[in-house]
């Protein structure tokens, strides 16, 4: 069976076996009293738990700040400003 190609959601370089990758991904849980929302980062190969949402392929420690960063700023994974590419 072959594997899906994974690309990383910042860059889009394709993923090989030896590289180092992360997923990101929010994990949202009570804390007293009020939901949060936790960032998550693990290493490709762990499988991530099945409640973590929004999670993103980094290829290495400079997309995963990327994401960092962005969640930081806007409380998303999500790139802010989403462009319609007219083609
Ligand atoms: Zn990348």
């Amino acid at each position: 069976m072959r594997e899906q190609r994974t690309t990383c959601d910042v860059c889009d370089v394709v993923k090989r076996e030896v590289n180092h990758w992360w997923v990101v991904g929010l994990f949202d849980e009570t804390c007293n009293g009020r939901n949060v929302t936790r960032l998550i980062i693990s290493s490709y190969d762990e499988t991530p738990t099945p409640t973590t949402r929004s999670a993103k392929d980094a290829c290495g420690e400079k997309c995963v700040h990327v994401l960092v960063s962005r969640w930081m700023a806007t409380g998303s994974l999500e790139e802010k400003v989403q462009e319609v590419k007219s083609q």
